[in-house]
């Protein structure tokens, strides 16, 4: 009988101990299933490569190559009215699968050509094409370039004159019309009864030749641009069965495109990618500085020396950012202007058009800054702040080098902006997840970012086709796999502390406790100050919310959204002396000059010295008090 105490203390730790491993085979499940789908989809790529679509429909792209189509030569003849003397990869393609009949898919990355896919075919066919693309500015740039070009286009949206909006109707029936592509922001065909019905007639009048959904990604919620509007244009398929549909975007994962398919009401779509690589970009990551002057006079020293006289981009978290970064050049002589989305339409367009005419080196925007960008000698992409998903650091970053001439895409990875970001996607169905994928490319030690990269697009990508043309490629640092398991579980003691006491710590409070620093009830008395350098903690930090050792969780106030430090799900693993977590560290090098994110003062020359010991062999075991 004496014995219950004992046994119900074993019971306890063993019911521990299989909660533990019960999350690790949830942990494994859910990576079998990601996996499994991978290699699905991997599996389906390969198909299609090796022109089989499936058993029941062969799918030969090589015969989309031909020239011998009843519209070929209307379409070569079209590539002049283009100005164009050939086409890139897969646009010949996709305008004969459109030609045909069929719905089709591309994916291309930004710049790479996709208006030409419906563009051209509108041009060449009787009627008109419909194009449903997410934003005003997005069309009407595109109207002004087919206006040069000869081409008739016209777009209905809420500003548009009565007169206007009649003329266009009456275009969209009348068989003597040139008009060849209409443009509708896809609230038009949510909202407008009057736009569908005139729709429906011309549909039947045979003047809908053929549908163009631009930004297609835009109609999932896990796409990274989820547009409610686009969620309704399935009615198009049901209501126009025969007309034929091209859906366009640069970033959609196959879940994400399949996603669409169903949303557009289609059946059997042909989809065809376009590589990610873009073999003229350079990917890197730097530390960002912790103190402002130390930043800027990174960034100036990067625009006045490598960039000289060359048209660049800095993107910004916030619009208070964009200014205050665009003072601080403006400052050191350079000329560069803020945009972003507090600013009037006409400001807007101004700085835009400074920048296209080279008149204004560089633009310091928020992401507004975006759709419609078509600057070709954009020489460099510079990220202030982390994107808040790898699909938007994507695009952002694809801006750079349109005109394939070799650019710079350079990532500033600070500690601090990871909650930034974070509490602004806090509203975002699959914000967090997507965030932390961003946090891990920018955190990952040694591998070539393109593989990165087209890992997390389900591309097959082999490192030495990099052509050294990424940080890691390049200087191929050193680094070494460490089990920070120690450290963490002191970390997780004063965060389970804090729980106990019903105390939220912040990042900054988090490491201040860890470090043996700030309010004392906040420290817990056995764990002593950690021997990690400071950086060195904001990685862990990182990893361990990555890994979901820990967990973010978020207050509003009025004014701001506070993001706090959980333990996370598996916080239980470290209960098990035995568990590891391994993380890769970087080996620094003396030369490294960057600062820690948070605090410049206590820690200078840090990581350095300490060789990216990471929580290695001469740091003392603490002690794990229960
Ligand atoms: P996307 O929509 O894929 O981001 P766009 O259709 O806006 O790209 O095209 C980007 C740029 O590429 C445009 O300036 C366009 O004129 C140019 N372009 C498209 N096709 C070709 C081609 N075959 N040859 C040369 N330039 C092209
Ligand atoms: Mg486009
Ligand atoms: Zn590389």
């Amino acid at each position: 009988m004496a014995d219950t105490a004992e046994i119900l203390q074993e019971l306890d730790s063993i019911e521990n101990e299989l909660k533990a491993v019960g999350l690790q085979i949830s942990d494994l499940q859910e990576r079998q299933k990601e996996l499994n789908a991978s290699k699905d989809r991997l599996q389906k790529k390969l198909k299609q490569c090796t022109k089989d679509a499936g058993p029941s429909k062969k799918l030969d792209l090589q015969s989309f190559t031909k020239q011998d189509f009843p519209w070929s030569k209307k379409v070569q003849k079209a590539l002049g009215m283009f100005k164009l003397s050939a086409f890139r990869p897969l646009q010949l393609e996709t305008i004969n699968i459109t030609m045909s009949g069929r719905d089709v898919f591309l994916i291309m990355p930004t710049g790479g050509g996709k208006s030409l896919c419906y563009q051209l075919p509108a041009g060449c066919s009787e009627g008109f094409t419909l194009v449903i693309a997410p934003l005003i500015s997005l069309m009407e740039d595109q109207l002004m370039s087919l206006e040069k070009l000869g081409i008739s286009a016209a777009t209905i949206n809420a500003s548009s004159s009565k007169e206007h909006v009649k003329s266009v109707q009456n275009a969209m029936l009348d068989k003597t019309s040139d008009m060849k592509l209409l443009y509708v922001t896809p609230e038009k065909i949510a909202k407008s009864k009057m736009f569908m019905s005139k729709l429906e007639k011309a549909y039947h009048a045979g003047r809908l030749t053929r549908i163009a959904v631009d930004e297609v990604h835009c109609c999932s919620q896990w796409g990274h641009d989820f547009r409610p509007d686009y969620k309704v244009l399935g009615i198009l398929k049901r209501q126009f069965p025969s007309v034929p549909l091209i859906g366009l975007t640069a970033t959609a994962t196959n879940s994400v495109l399949k996603d669409c398919e169903e949303i557009l009401c289609l059946k059997d779509t042909i989809t065809l990618s376009a590589s990610f690589n873009r073999p003229n970009l350079y990917y890197e990551v730097r530390l960002k500085p912790s103190s402002t002057e130390d930043f800027t006079e990174d960034i100036v020293k990067l625009i006045n020396k490598r960039y000289k006289d060359q048209s660049g981009i800095i993107y910004c978290f916030s619009q208070k950012d964009s200014e205050y970064v665009s003072v601080n050049l403006q400052k050191m002589g350079i000329k560069a202007k803020p945009y972003h989305a507090n600013m009037e339409a006409t400001e807007k367009s101004s700085v835009h058009k400074e920048w296209t005419e080279n008149k204004l080196q560089v633009v310091v925007a928020t992401v507004a800054f975006g759709m419609g960008i078509d600057k070709p000698n954009v020489r460099f992409v510079i990220h202030h702040t982390m994107s808040k998903s790898m699909e938007n650091y994507y695009q952002e970053s694809g801006r750079a080098g349109r005109d394939d001439r070799n650019a710079d895409c350079i990532l500033y990875c600070g500690f601090v902006d990871i909650f930034k970001v974070s509490s602004m996607v806090v509203m975002e169905n699959v914000g967090q997840q997507k965030l932390y994928q961003m946090v891990s490319y920018c955190q990952d030690a040694t591998r070539c970012r393109r593989v990165l990269i087209a890992k997390h697009f389900d591309e097959v990508w082999d490192t030495k086709h990099c052509n050294k043309m990424c940080d890691q490629c390049r200087h191929n640092p050193s680094s070494e796999s460490v089990d920070v398991a120690d450290h963490c579980r002191d970390l997780l003691q004063i965060l389970q502390q804090a729980q106990q006491m019903d105390e939220k710590l912040t990042p900054l409070k988090t490491i201040d406790s860890w470090m043996g620093k700030g309010a004392a009830k906040h420290r817990v008395l056995c764990v002593p100050p950690s021997s990690l350098p400071r950086l060195e903690m904001e990685m862990v930090i990182a990893h361990l919310l990555v890994q979901q050792y820990l967990r973010q969780d978020f207050s509003f106030t009025p004014y701001a959204t506070i993001s706090y430090i959980k333990l996370g799900p598996k916080a239980d693993l470290l209960k098990n002396e035995k568990h590891k977590i391994m993380m890769q560290m970087k080996k620094f090098t003396s030369v490294d000059p960057v600062k820690s994110s948070m605090d410049s003062k206590t820690q200078s020359a840090h990581a350095s010295t300490q060789g990216g010991g990471g929580g290695g062999g001469e740091q003392e075991k603490m002690m794990y008090c229960h």
